[in-house]
């Protein structure tokens, strides 16, 4: 097998670019130069290298060797430079690269090749001794930081020194034989922390930084990142090698990193920052102030230092004809590094760009009407997950603010919550249930914890490109970086600014779509539903076969599930509306009643308060089909505790207190979840259904009265296991629809069925549906008895299980598809087969959540139902799962 595919100078050996192979920056940098754009050439070690490395106790292939060596003479064939060569030598650098971009691998190694020997000669062939002498310090400050792991705070300890003797301020006012001083006092420390001479043999060197970036997969930084994104641990790294260009060389030199389109908004503008005579990641480690890249921005930023279009102009016109090849070749928007040495235009990564909500749809629907994808392209862009960012209120624009600061907008979306200064504070805190903001001078990939426990993230410093921006516009967490005069002191747990103090504790808001930074928690406002939204919903609802219902029980949920976009209610619990102060003593009369008539005193009370629930509920859902559960929980969850509250039912039900104390004591249960509730109350207490049943009746001839649009009731019985039961409840609800119909001389359509929600029911969906005209499957439930897992016990152990690779995800969140949605699938071909066309739907948790959502289509379920706020979510999903 081949381990090494070489790029640039007409040469692209990866063919079609494959990311498993040669990770995403090996795959692009061969992308761009098979469609002939200016990158250095160099050579990628693909993936697979990297599990036989760690198959082989961290050693390398016999092979590899040799074809590392072709790809470096690939390299001097095209420079006409020699590794090593004291005379003019070539540089490289040393790459890491992932599938997937991954904080936590090794930063990448710049200007390898240089030694005693080869400084000089490099200074002879640039003519600038102080470029050479510079980038010798630099490589031996990097390679002793990524490679040999020792202490950096030394090397910069030690160039602060060389400054301060010298009385400078500025790394730029070292000249040469200051930069060679400096090597000589690196290299004594390199020999003190290390042991041994910093290494002058360039083959070492090279092997050296590659097995560094092999060995950086399996690093804390790494696994913890792959935990918290789902990157699968086998995948492994690739290694990229590329011959350097220097953006260092003077005036006419540059680096940069561009968008080809706005990353926060979306907007079609070229989108970066950029530096004159700088290396590397100079312009995201916020040592300078990087410049623009366009004209526009830079006035609307009010900024002074001149955009490169205006600096540069023939160098920029290049660029941005690259911006618009790329976006045609790769058809999505690009995030770019670029680098210019004396004028010519090197491209040095290109990947998708990652942006916020906002920006995927507005790209998505731009692309699309663009002709650059189609609109199932677009459907399929945009993460579901991520809509949940739209769809939360933003800062209301008339609310008083009280504005402590203003930074850069680095990610949109309003938050507020309590400020720490530390990432293990901040996920402590979240922990227990606060809202944090995390507050950092700036983040590093040890934060990555807390920024994704936090809110939201502030930072003093670090511009739109730094970690803390684009790792919250990943995560979805608002940002506002680069707030330049917040004076954070983390020790002491104080942040001053503007004459203020502001402690670890209080409560600020940050707007990452402004900058501000607020005192207080400030009032928030509802999303816009329209526009790019709206459009891709469209879309959407044009590609999927499973309708979308919500789960709700409130007129007002109702209402808000109708506007994202609900076709019905998948599940009202009737239970909730029973917590009412106002009816709550009815209910515990009813509970406590010791015969049928007492309970019948009391639900004759409920009678009229449940009939307005349903009243309500039809008339936002006119028309729709509405699934409403008759009562559920445990009984017990209902009863009094204080002596004041037994008072008051006492009173209401003409018993004294001692006796209800007594019954309520018979009520007592072991294990409430597995106790007298769902239909089992029914069976024992018809009349509690038969009550709830012509209360659903009731609304629904009033409504198609009032109308003229009558709701399709779905009654549903709750935790049947046998089909005897749904028989018996079945009948209550069929007799007091006839009764309500009688009455009101007239008749609604409408369905009885049941949750499927047991084992046993599953088992038996066979005959189950010879009686229930529907099923719903409640997977909360049906993830519970199935793996005999209680989900408020389950904290302790599932994310061990989740960690250990026992579930995948967990199950509570995600349906587990091995078991219970075989549970599932059963029960649904036993149902159909009973009754063909039998109406099927998911009614859990689950049914928000997209991987449940592809697994619902794909046994051919006939909705889902999600909380309103999911509904979004849910309709994109299931066009996802659809195409
Ligand atoms: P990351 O994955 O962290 O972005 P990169 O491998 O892209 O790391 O390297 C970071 C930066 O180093 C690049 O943006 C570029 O500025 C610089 N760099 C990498 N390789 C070269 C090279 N061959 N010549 C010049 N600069 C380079
Ligand atoms: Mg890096
Ligand atoms: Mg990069």
């Amino acid at each position: 097998t081949r381990y090494v595919y070489r790029f640039g100078g007409g040469v692209s050996d990866g063919g079609k670019g494959d990311k498993n192979l040669l990770g995403g920056k090996g795959a692009n940098l061969d992308g761009m130069a098979s469609i002939g754009l200016p990158v250095p050439p160099g050579f990628t070690i693909s993936t697979p290298v990297c599990a036989l490395y760690y198959d082989a106790g961290e050693s390398f292939p016999e092979s590899l060797k040799a074809e590392v060596s072709g790809g470096i003479a690939h390299i001097e064939g095209i420079t006409g430079k020699k590794f090593g060569d004291a005379a003019d030598p070539l540089l490289v650098s040393v790459r890491s690269g992932a599938r997937v971009s991954m904080p936590g691998m090794m930063d990448t190694v710049l200007n390898l090749g240089l030694n005693d020997a080869t400084v000089a000669g490099l200074a002879q062939v640039s003519g600038d001794a102080r470029f050479a002498w510079d980038s010798y310090r630099r490589f031996i400050q990097m390679y002793s930081d990524v490679v040999l792991e020792l202490d950096h705070g030394r090397f910069e300890e030690a160039l602060e020194i060389a400054k301060e003797d010298r009385g400078y301020h500025l790394d730029t006012e070292m000249g040469a034989a200051d930069w060679q001083a400096l090597v000589g006092e690196y290299k004594a420390l390199v020999q003190e922390l290390w042991g041994k001479p910093f290494p002058q043999d360039v083959h070492d060197q090279l092997w050296g930084a590659i097995g560094a970036v092999f060995g950086s997969w399996q690093s804390e930084r790494a696994k913890v990142y792959r935990r918290l994104n789902d990157i699968p641990g086998d995948w492994g790294t690739a290694v990229n090698v590329q011959a350097m260009v220097f953006g260092n060389m003077g005036d006419t030199s540059a680096t940069g990193v561009a968008f080809t389109r706005d990353p926060a908004t979306g907007e079609a503008a070229y989108y970066g920052e950029f530096l004159i005579n700088a290396q590397g990641e100079d312009v995201v480690a916020g040592i300078r102030t990087p410049q623009y890249l366009t004209k526009a921005a830079r006035e609307r930023a009010g900024a002074k230092p001149l955009s490169m279009e205006e600096a540069m102009p023939e160098t920029y016109a290049e660029l941005a004809a690259v911006f618009d090849l790329l976006e045609r070749h790769y058809r999505d928007m690009q995030d770019i590094e670029f680098t210019v040495q004396q004028g010519k235009l090197w491209m040095l990564q290109t990947r998708s760009g990652k942006r916020t909500a906002k920006a995927a749809l507005k790209i998505a629907v731009d692309m699309a009407s663009e002709g650059l994808i189609t609109q199932e392209e677009a459907v399929l862009r945009v993460d579901p997950a991520a809509l949940d960012q739209l769809l939360h209120p933003t800062l209301d624009p008339k609310a008083p603010r009280d504005v402590l600061t203003k930074g850069l907008p680095a990610s949109p979306g309003a938050a507020s919550g309590k400020v720490v200064f530390d990432a293990d504070t901040a996920e402590k805190w979240a922990a227990a249930g606060e809202k944090v903001i995390l507050v950092r001078v700036e983040t590093s990939p040890e934060d990555i914890h807390g920024m994704h426990a936090a809110q939201g993230i502030l930072t003093a410093r670090g511009g739109m490109t730094s970690h803390a921006a684009v790792v919250a516009r990943g995560m979805g967490r608002p940002c506002v970086s680069g707030a330049g005069s917040l004076a954070i002191d983390g020790k002491a747990g104080i942040l001053r600014v503007a004459g203020r103090e502001v402690k670890q504790g209080d409560i600020v808001t940050i707007d990452g779509a402004t900058g501000e930074v607020m005192l207080g928690a400030v009032p928030t406002v509802q999303p816009e539903l329209a526009g790019d939204f709206g459009t891709l919903m469209l879309w959407a609802d044009a590609k999927r076969r499973l309708k979308v219902r919500t789960n709700a029980e409130t007129p007002l949920d109702c209402r808000t599930a109708r506007e994202f976009g609900a076709e019905g209610i998948g599940l009202c619990r009737t239970e909730h509306m029973f917590f009412d102060s106002a009816r709550i003593t009815a209910v515990r009369q009813m509970i406590l009643a010791e015969d049928e008539a007492g309970r019948r005193a009391a639900l004759a009370k409920l009678l009229p308060e449940q009939r307005s629930d349903f009243v309500q509920i039809f008339e936002v859902m006119a028309g729709l089909p509405c699934t409403i559960r008759l009562l559920d929980p445990p009984l017990h969850e209902f009863l009094p505790h204080e002596e004041a509250e037994f008072a008051e039912v006492a009173a209401a039900a003409g018993l004294d207190v001692a006796t209800l104390k007594r019954r309520a004591a018979e009520l007592h249960e072991f294990n409430p979840m597995l106790g007298h509730r769902g239909c089992r109350l029914g069976v024992s207490y018809p009349e509690i259904y038969e009550m709830q049943a012509r209360a659903i009746f009731e609304a629904a001839c009033q409504v198609a009265e009032e109308t003229g649009a009558a709701p399709v009731p779905e009654v549903m019985i709750p935790l049947v296991a046998t089909r005897k039961e749904l028989e018996l409840m079945k009948a209550v609800v069929d007799k007091a629809a006839q009764a309500v119909f009688a009455e009101k001389g007239r008749t609604i359509e409408y369905l009885v069925g049941t949750m499927i929600e047991l084992p046993r029911a599953a088992l038996r969906a066979g005959e189950i549906a010879e009686v229930g005209e529907f099923f719903s499957f409640g997977t909360n439930d049906l993830t519970q008895t199935t793996l005999g897992v209680s989900r408020d016990d389950a904290g302790s152990f599932l994310t061990t299980y989740v960690e250990k690779g026992i579930y995948a995800r967990d199950p509570f969140v995600s349906i587990d598809v091995e078991g219970v949605g075989e549970l599932i699938k059963l029960a649904a071909d036993r149902g159909r087969a009973t009754r063909p066309g039998i109406k099927l739907g998911i009614c859990g948790e689950h049914g928000g959540d997209p991987a449940s959502i592809a697994f619902c289509e794909s046994v051919d379920l006939d909705y889902v139902s999600a909380s309103p706020y999911r509904v979004p979510i849910a309709r994109l999903a299931a066009a996802q799962a659809a195409l």
